[in-house]
């Protein structure tokens, strides 16, 4: 078979790297460099999950995805996080810098906020939100940790 009829043979597949978004153009000299999106949520609709495919079960196992995920507080922060370190990675003159910034960071974010089972979006399929709430806390007794004058710390019986 040749390439000719290889590729033939795929032409009826819809073409989805069209949709994935590209790097904007580096700042000309003497600018000041600026975000590619104006936040994390622009970035997430935008860039971040055209650019991310996975297997979505949302039945409680394996991994789950809330299209509200800016509801979700901890889903909320990470996020934001990961888009701020991908401007800096998008700035960063390592050509290496965004390969970094999916092993180290969006990787182990995905994870986290994707896990069916324990993550903080375990409740929720793509297209239905549930709440999950945060975790409960109860005030720890005065002096229990320490403080900035040097208090007791915990104290483990
Ligand atoms: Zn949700």
């Amino acid at each position: 078979m040749t390439e000719s009829q290889l590729r033939g043979e795929f032409d009826d597949f819809p073409d989805t790297t069209t949709n994935i978004p590209t790097a904007a153009p580096a700042a000309a000299a003497g600018d000041t460099p600026r975000d590619e999106f104006p936040d994390a949520d622009a970035w997430v609709r935008e860039w971040f999950a055209p650019a991310v495919a996975l297997k979505i079960t949302g039945d409680g196992r394996g991994l789950v995805w809330c299209a509200q995920w800016w509801a979700h507080t901890e889903v909320a922060v990470r996020m934001d996080a990961l888009w701020k370190g991908w401007e800096a990675a998008r700035r960063d003159k390592d050509k290496a810098a965004m390969s970094s910034w999916w092993i180290q960071h969006a990787d182990h974010h995905l994870r986290a906020v994707c896990n069916g089972e324990s993550g903080p979006m375990w409740r929720c399929t793509p297209g239905l939100h549930r709440e999950v709430p945060a975790l409960r806390t109860v005030p720890a007794p005065p002096g229990w940790f320490a403080t900035g004058d040097g208090g007791a710390g915990p104290t483990f019986a």
